[in-house]
């Protein structure tokens, strides 16, 4: 049965993600085209305790696909992971007459909304934004692309000076738990190697590979670090290297929340549209802890439990053997 559902809000939480301003606009937009009353929520969980629940009309979300970050605002907010806090943002949803909630962001807003839909049977739909690309259920989230453009674009900038003065340069991309984006901007721009959170390389591996660079001459050398490699970041193993490495003047350059920001590539635009609008047509059509996302270029749902106990290694095993074929 299709549940009656007159009033949708969409909220981003988390970590902003270029892209989340075309989700927004997709969301309200469908929700209207279907005769909904729309509201925005500002700053994540936090606007929802605080009461910052505005209405929005299709004009509300006019000139926005081209902007990075959210114009919804995003926050952290501790308070929602309380039981005191999930009422308060109930109440205030029930104050305003809301039925269901969007939520656009990474596992941590789909826990707090799964959680928060358990307890007070809100409907709610979950929308992957985060440039991490670590959810299971969708082959890419919002944001993802965007970064990766933005890290290659500033490596292609650092490969200049590192070839006009031989130098090894170790460049740190984003990725705590996940090399996605280290992986994938490493291939593009034909990084030397590449250290990953979920791969173990060796110091010793790695100046292996370097000196074999060097001996066919390579005038510069690019390593790719995420975040959470083991080793530590990439001044610690621009450290060790040096220490055994002599051969190249050796810089570090952490590229940190810049990957963040910038105007959403083509492709997370069209993403964004696509997974906000599937999302309103999940509601209306009865769905709910479901989270929308993209698998093999169509759009598909995953429960939110699935999406968030589903542990898998999302590099792909061809492209990790191509990066290193290809950057001997
Ligand atoms: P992301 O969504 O990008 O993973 P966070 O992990 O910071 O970002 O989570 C965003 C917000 O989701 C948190 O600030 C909090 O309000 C909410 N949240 C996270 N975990 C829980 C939880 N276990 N219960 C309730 N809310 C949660």
């Amino acid at each position: 049965m299709k549940p009656n559902i007159k009033n949708i809000a969409v909220l981003t939480s988390g970590g902003d993600a270029p892209g989340m301003n075309a989700g927004i606009r997709a969301v309200i937009r469908t929700g209207i085209f279907h005769g909904r009353n729309m509201f925005g929520v500002q700053q994540g969980y936090r606007g929802l305790i605080e009461n910052n629940i505005i209405p929005m009309n299709a004009r509300s979300v006019s000139n926005i696909l081209h902007m990075g970050g959210t114009i919804l605002k995003t926050a952290r907010c501790l308070e929602f992971k309380t039981d005191e806090g999930m009422e308060t943002a109930y109440r205030n949803l029930q104050a305003n007459d809301i039925d269901a909630l969007v939520v656009i962001g990474g596992d941590g807003t789909f826990t707090g909304a799964k959680r928060f839909s358990e307890k007070f049977d809100v409907k709610v739909i979950g929308i992957p934004g985060t440039i991490d690309n670590d959810l299971y259920g969708s082959d890419f989230t919002l944001g993802y692309d965007t970064a990766i453009n933005t890290v290659i674009e500033a490596i292609d900038k650092i490969r200049d000076t590192a070839d006009s003065h031989d130098r090894l340069f170790f460049i740190e991309v984003m990725g705590r738990d996940s090399g996605c984006i280290a992986l994938r901007s490493g291939i593009a721009s034909g990084a030397e190697a590449i250290l990953l959170p979920e791969k173990f390389t060796s110091v010793e591996d790695l100046i292996s590979k370097l000196e074999c660079g060097a001996s066919t001459k390579k005038s510069s050398s690019i390593v790719i670090v995420a975040e959470g490699h083991k080793h530590g970041g990439a001044y610690e193993i621009a450290k060790q290297v040096e220490e055994r490495f002599d051969h190249y003047d050796t810089k570090v350059t952490i590229l940190g929340h810049l990957q963040r920001g910038g105007s959403p590539s083509s492709f997370d635009r069209i993403l964004g549209s696509r997974l906000g609008f599937a999302a309103v047509n999940a509601l209306l059509n009865g769905e709910t802890r479901q989270m929308v996302g993209l698998r093999g270029n169509e759009v598909k749902l995953t429960s939110l439990d699935e999406a968030l106990n589903t542990h898998t290694f999302k590099l792909e095993d061809d492209l990790l053997e191509m990066a290193s074929v290809l950057s001997i």
